[in-house]
């Protein structure tokens, strides 16, 4: 991933969550007993319906046969190829969650890539899976998150957090660590806990070595390995016969333990952090009054996890601008970079005037367009 792309891609994330996210789902469950952990277990949620309906989410940095970050990002001639990759991973998962016993599955885009469709194929989609859908931009993660809807959780083609050493180790975006009750988390719980709010368990994942460690407390997952990080940059790959069997049976034993499964929840009030690494930077915040500081984190409590994660992804807007930093390092390989400079400064002094002239005024929030278009996610 590009940091600029991603940079545009974080930005338009934040905006849409403030946009478009649907009231919070109902509140965290209060906390039955004071576990040290910041988090405690519960069974699922009895069904209701008497279906079993599994929503299946996927990202992009956890596919089989994948070792390169240029797949990640729309537009590369390497993501056509994990687009594929990607369709073969879900399909399997899809295979072995019905063979499991689900009556009916739903499949979510997890991943920004700048793609406005989907990332997987959805023609090559096994046809008795749906794809979720909405007439807005939604926020994947906690917009879908309600009771009685769904039965389980499955994560696909996931990655490890900030830190974890995994292939394209982020969370949520580049050098973003979400501490949570004193937990470094990543994306995989995040949608847990969010899930968790509606006592639906996650019951399966894939993706590297390292993402397989960090979700190593949620012993009933059943998790699939389908490549070893040599950083972030690089994997040992496993081959993909192999994965997709894997993943079928893991997958069909998930749906038959799901009695056995957890709902996941963090403890209330929640002690919420975004520490950055570099080159995101939360440094532009310390001597703000009102803002905990300290060493590129933000501290701050959140009532429930709907606040921590509004919170943390707003921060998140914050500690983009960081990557802008690394703007003036591209321009100065430039032969024209002075000019750049010259024409920068020259643009915020007419700027200056025209606005303070009242010869201009800056766009306020962009209006919505009443559009015929589906969107998938973060789009
Ligand atoms: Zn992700």
């Amino acid at each position: 991933m590009n940091p600029k792309k991603c940079f545009v891609v974080s930005f338009f994330i934040l905006t849409i969550s403030f946009l478009f996210c649907c009231s919070p789902p109902e509140k965290d469950k209060p906390m039955e007993e004071a576990p040290k952990m910041g988090r405690y277990l519960s069974d699922p949620a009895p069904d209701t319906d008497g279906l079993t309906k599994i929503l299946v989410y996927y990202d992009m940095e956890g596919i089989s046969g994948q070792n390169d970050m240029r797949s990640l990002s729309f537009g590369n001639e390497e993501y056509d190829k994990a687009r594929e990759w990607l369709t073969n991973d879900v399909n399997a998962v899809i295979d072995g969650l019905f063979a499991g016993g689900a009556d009916e599955i739903y499949v979510v885009d997890a991943h920004g890539s700048g793609n406005p469709d989907p990332d997987m194929l959805v023609d090559r989609m096994d046809k008795r899976a749906q794809l979720v859908s909405k007439d807005e931009s939604f926020d994947a993660y906690t917009a879908l998150t309600e009771k009685g809807v769904y039965d389980a959780v499955a994560v696909v083609c996931m990655h490890s957090k900030t830190g974890g050493r995994g292939f394209a180790a982020h969370t949520y975006t580049i050098g973003m660590e979400w501490i949570l009750n004193e937990m470094s988390i990543n994306e995989t719980e995040i949608i847990a806990y969010s899930w968790g709010r509606a006592d639906v368990p996650v019951i399966f994942a894939s993706g590297d070595d390292k993402l397989q460690e960090q979700l190593e407390w949620m012993d009933w997952l059943e998790y699939v390995k389908v490549k070893t990080a040599k950083g972030a940059g690089d994997a040992d790959l496993i081959p993909f016969e192999e994965v997709h069997q894997n993943m079928r049976e893991a997958a069909k034993r998930a749906v038959e333990n799901l009695p056995n499964s957890k709902a996941t929840h963090l403890t209330l009030p929640i002690k919420a952090q975004l520490r950055t690494v570099y080159p995101a930077r939360l440094d532009q915040l310390e001597g703000v009054p009102g803002i905990d500081y300290n060493d590129q984190t933000v501290t701050f409590t959140a009532e429930d996890f709907q606040e921590a994660y509004e919170g943390i992804t707003a921060l998140i807007g914050v500690a983009t601008r960081g990557y802008v930093r690394l703007l003036g390092d591209v321009i100065d390989t430039h032969e024209n970079a002075s000019k750049i400079y010259t024409e920068y400064g020259e643009k915020i002094e007419s700027t200056w005037v025209e606005v303070e002239s009242g010869l201009w005024k800056p766009p306020t929030k962009p209006e919505k367009k009443a559009t015929k278009r589906k969107y998938f996610g973060y789009r």
